[in-house]
């Protein structure tokens, strides 16, 4: 099998791009796509400081490389979750990777807000990833307007959006439809550009780019994502691509291009103020602070229960 590119050994088969690369040429092409996708969309300029939402996983930590070496501004930003040892080990190798390379981390543990995942989630019996999510959003769009960083970049992959997208599709979500997009435009003073610069690449080429690049990350799942609907579609897609190469990028591509702005062209409510926290908002106070209140209000009631015992 020889490289498509340079006629060299081939290490690696793509088989949705009908195409073979070597080890150079690989990373070329991985970060070529990484760079198209970030033109083609403008999702932000060599001028622009980006936030890296980075969870130490292979997708986000892969993300970060690409832009460093394409001579993007990048902070990195690490939301340790509080899942145990999961969580542990994920900021041990989000620390390591911006230390050897003498990059800016901010890193937020919510266990010191008293907002660790399984708490939150153990205490309000709602899914943990439904808390988890909740908390992710808010931390992402709060840091980066108090620090200033017009645009946040996740390491979203192709198989997150065509499984994100299955869903979508399979309980005709409008609203969510609508606003399915590589890049997500602020509607609100306090919502900063929200982009996905791996929207392109699949997670296996996305595992391949980061063990050529020799980058540490965590590989074992979350925990908490045992039995996730979402895994039951990524494994549906991948048994469609096994037997069609290209379905994913091809689903994901044409949605994007023919469907998403019929979604879009729908009107959509513009979010409000929320009146706990100032961020932006579609009720009175948002899904973060009701999240916040209600764990309060049952770890002080577990806290009387336990001092009466
Ligand atoms: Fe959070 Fe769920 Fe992802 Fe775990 S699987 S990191 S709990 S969203």
């Amino acid at each position: 099998m020889k490289c498509t590119r340079c006629k060299a050994p081939a290490e690696v088969q793509l088989r949705q791009h009908n195409s073979n690369f070597c080890r150079a040429c690989f990373v070329f092409f991985f970060q070529r796509q990484v760079e198209r996708a970030i033109e083609k969309e403008r999702m932000f300029s060599l001028d622009e400081p980006v936030l890296v939402a980075v969870s130490g996983g292979k997708d986000s930590l892969a993300l970060w490389d690409v832009l460093i070496d394409l001579g993007y501004q990048t902070t990195g930003l690490h939301l340790s979750l509080g899942i145990g040892e999961y969580s542990d080990a994920s900021t041990d190798k989000t620390v390591a990777f911006a230390n050897a390379r003498s990059l800016p981390l901010i890193t937020v543990k919510l266990a010191d807000h008293g907002l660790a995942v399984n708490d939150v989630a153990g205490l309000t019996r709602r899914p943990a990833c439904s808390a988890c999510g909740t908390m992710k959003r808010h931390y992402f769009d709060q840091l980066a307007v108090d620090r200033g960083f017009p645009v946040v970049a996740t390491g979203h992959n192709l198989d997150d959006e065509a499984a994100r997208l299955l869903g979508n599709v399979l309980h005709w979500q409008m609203p969510y439809l609508a606003r399915q997009r590589p890049v997500l435009q602020p509607t609100h003073e306090r919502f900063v550009r929200k982009v996905k610069p791996l929207y392109r690449v699949t997670e296996y080429e996305a595992a391949v780019y980061a063990f050529m690049r020799g980058i540490d990350y965590v590989v074992d799942e979350c925990p908490n994502a045992i039995g996730a609907t979402q895994l039951t579609y990524k494994d549906m897609l991948n048994r469609l691509e096994a037997t069609s190469p290209g379905s994913k990028l091809i689903f994901v591509q044409e949605f994007l291009q023919r469907a998403q702005p019929i979604f879009a062209a729908a009107p959509e409510e513009p979010p409000r103020t929320c009146v706990g926290c100032g961020m932006p908002s579609f009720g009175e106070m948002c899904g973060f602070c009701r999240l916040v209140r209600e764990t309060e209000t049952k770890r002080e009631r577990r806290n009387a229960a336990k001092a009466v015992q």
